[in-house]
């Protein structure tokens, strides 16, 4: 018994250490990686169901390592997080994200909002407002058309502080959506209290909502909350016509997912902007 327990023990051991040092090694990759430009955006729309228009494009980070391939955001963005490089790759994300919306302005497409995640340590850095104000003026991007979606977590930490920054941010004419929402841990009573326009409905409530009467509720009570306090809403993760249906059905004026689009890199994106119709 005292041989296996030491085996097992050494098992342990050195599966963590092949952990830690897979972490090491990504650390490092991750550092190097904005240098080298390895990081790319997708757009996903989202999209106005009454209207069909798309409202606003959602910008989503990938990374492409030579080594390692293509690494989605929740393999690398909690490292980026643990590590502050969020910081200096989220200015990346935002810069990229407005100056891209500001071509596609120019190619004459309907102006659109285009959507940025902020992370909560991005959200707690000082000088928040001045770098967006900042990378706004050297897109030469109107305001209104970036959106910035944040969690709930986002609220956790200091909520006198995080009210300043954001009315500072709605204040400037930024589009202020939360995003995964009824998945965090703060209570409902502070949304009253925020400049935010929209609530997102996270898409573990959207996947089985057809079949699960309480993912169904908790949808409902989104909808008809933020209808009553006069919010925008929109679902995200629809897949399926029966979804897209039955949110309708409940008034639910914004959607996205794979249903409508994939998120798309930019050329693609680009193509699909010029096969829409446009009213
Ligand atoms: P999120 O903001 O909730 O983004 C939605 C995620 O769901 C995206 O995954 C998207 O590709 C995926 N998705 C969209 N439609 C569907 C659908 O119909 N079905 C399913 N199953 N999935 C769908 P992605 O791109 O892997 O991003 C994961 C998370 O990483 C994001 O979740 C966001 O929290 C974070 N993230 C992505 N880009 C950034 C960024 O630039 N900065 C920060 N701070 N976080 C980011
Ligand atoms: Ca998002
Ligand atoms: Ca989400
Ligand atoms: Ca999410």
């Amino acid at each position: 018994a005292k041989e296996q327990g030491r085996s097992r023990y050494h098992l342990y051991t050195s599966s963590m250490d092949e952990q830690a040092f897979r972490r090491l090694t990504m650390e490092n990759s991750l550092r190097k990686a904005l240098q080298r430009e390895e990081f790319s955006l997708y757009y996903q729309p989202k999209v106005n169901i009454k209207t069909g228009q798309i409202v606003c494009l959602e910008a989503l980070v990938r990374w492409q390592n030579p080594e390692m391939g293509l690494i989605l955001p929740n393999q690398f963005i909690p490292l980026a997080e643990d590590t502050g490089l969020i910081i200096p790759l989220g200015e990346w994300v935002l810069r990229t994200a407005c100056a891209q919306n500001k071509t596609w302005q120019l190619l004459n497409y309907p102006p659109m909002r285009v959507a940025v995640n902020f992370s909560p340590r991005q959200f707690q850095q000082p000088r928040l407002t001045d770098m967006v104000e900042q990378i706004l003026g050297e897109a030469d991007l109107a305001p209104c058309w970036l959106e910035l979606e944040l969690t709930e977590n986002v609220m956790l930490q200091n909520v006198e502080k995080t009210v300043q920054t954001l009315n500072r941010l709605s204040n400037l004419g930024i589009h202020i959506s939360i995003d995964d929402f009824g998945t965090g841990y703060s209570s409902l009573s502070y949304i009253k209290k925020l400049p935010i326009q929209t609530l997102k409905i996270d898409r573990s409530f959207v996947h089985d909502i057809n079949t699960n009467a309480d993912d169904a509720a908790i949808a409902i009570a989104v909808i008809t909350m933020a209808q009553s306090l006069r919010l925008n809403v929109i679902a995200e993760g629809v897949e399926t016509l029966e979804q897209m249906k039955l949110l309708d059905g409940l008034n639910c004026p914004e959607m996205q997912g794979y249903l409508f689009s994939k998120p798309l890199p930019v050329a693609e994106m680009t193509t699909l902007l010029s096969n829409i119709k446009w009213p």
